[in-house]
């Protein structure tokens, strides 16, 4: 079992994140922030797939008035995702922005940040410091080189963090992403290291979703498992549905999330499988869509390691030259004809 590391909580609107509460899984809209309409169906689509936070842009005026609409109409707490403009920040804050989420990289004038603090401290609205590792590369008006980028990630986000501190203001959660696995773990071990806020992690512009998942569970998956992560966003070109999916398995994985729907094992397959066997494990998983039970099904090619391997599963298919052989949690319970396969799966489900 994982062991969090342990973390102040702060609490975003209704949703607490920290060490003490599970690691929270967020999201972002992808549809322009005007369309309040668009949006509001977004979030709610994000909502029902497990996301507790939405982090919407605000890159102009009209945005923040379009997010204090959204506020209103939706119950998921919004973050405002701020860059460069000190004033989108108050505004969302004062449109009611559960978090605002700040670049040190982009937004550097002192005054600009302690109006800011000043107001979120008076809206008890929380704060993410988030700094990108592409928006710190040209700080000095030269590309950074890389070996530096750590130092200088880290050295932005204290230089935010003792601000805030000097205000009292303790609302925060800190990230530091970057699109390189090692640099993201890196970076992250450090922050883990020097403050007891919580931490965002997430590896950023990850790319395409089939691409996305690897490198995100690489980086994410090494962090999580020392207990570092209070709250996790993937990073991937599209429907930020997929994001949150991704986010669940990966947590699930770490046994981080609670499984609510069935887990589908099924075996590699080898020149002992006599039937199609992928085929057959791509049936079964459409036939586990409508089942909302936490159970483990497995599909096996053969019943020479087939039944030892599914000894753990809930229900195990273990096929044979034209038939299968059903267990359940490790014994043998039926022989069935290849074409009633599915049937007599379906039955035993109902029944567990
Ligand atoms: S269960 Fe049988 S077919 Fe599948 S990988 Fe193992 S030995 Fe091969």
């Amino acid at each position: 079992m994982i062991k969090r590391r342990k973390t102040k909580t702060v609490k975003v609107g209704s949703v607490k994140i920290g060490s003490s509460v599970p690691v929270v899984i967020q999201s972002m809209t992808k549809v322009p922030t005007v369309d309040v309409a668009r949006c509001v169906k977004q979030i709610r689509k994000l909502a029902n797939a497990g996301c507790r936070l939405v982090r919407i842009a605000v890159p102009t005026r009209a945005d923040t008035a379009a997010f204090a609409r959204l506020v209103e109409r939706v119950s998921v707490p919004l973050i405002a995702d701020v860059h460069f403009n000190a004033r989108r920040a108050i505004e969302a804050i004062e449109a009611g922005a559960a978090k605002v989420r700040l670049n040190p990289g982009n937004i550097r004038k002192r005054a600009d940040i302690l109006r800011i603090i000043d107001a979120a401290k008076m809206h008890e609205t929380a704060v993410r410091i988030g700094v990108n590792e592409a928006s710190i590369r040209d700080l000095k008006g030269q590309d950074i080189p890389i070996h530096k980028r750590i130092a200088l990630m880290l050295k932005e986000i204290t230089r935010y963090v003792r601000l805030f501190e000097s205000r009292n203001f303790s609302r925060l959660v800190l990230s530091a992403k970057s699109s390189d696995v090692l640099r993201t773990i890196e970076i992250n071990r450090l922050i883990a290291e020097g403050f007891d806020y919580p931490i965002h992690v997430g590896l950023t512009h990850a790319g395409l979703p089939e691409d996305a998942c690897v490198p995100s569970a690489a980086a994410l998956g090494v962090l999580l498992a020392e207990g570092i992560g209070d709250t996790i966003r993937i990073s991937v070109a599209g429907d930020p549905v997929a994001e949150a999916e991704i986010a669940k398995q990966i947590l699930i994985a770490l046994g981080l999330y609670e499984r609510s729907r069935p887990e589908l094992i099924v075996c590699p397959t080898c020149a002992r499988a006599q039937i199609d066997v992928t085929k057959l494990a791509r049936r079964v998983k459409k036939a586990l869509r409508g089942i909302d039970k936490p159970l483990r099904v497995a599909v096996m090619g053969c019943v020479v390691n087939g039944p030892g391997e599914a000894a753990d599963a809930d229900l195990a298919i273990c096929t044979a030259t034209t038939k299968a052989y059903i267990y359940r949690k490790g014994r043998r319970i039926s022989t069935v004809p290849e074409n009633k396969i599915i049937g007599a799966l379906l039955n035993e489900l109902r029944n567990m």
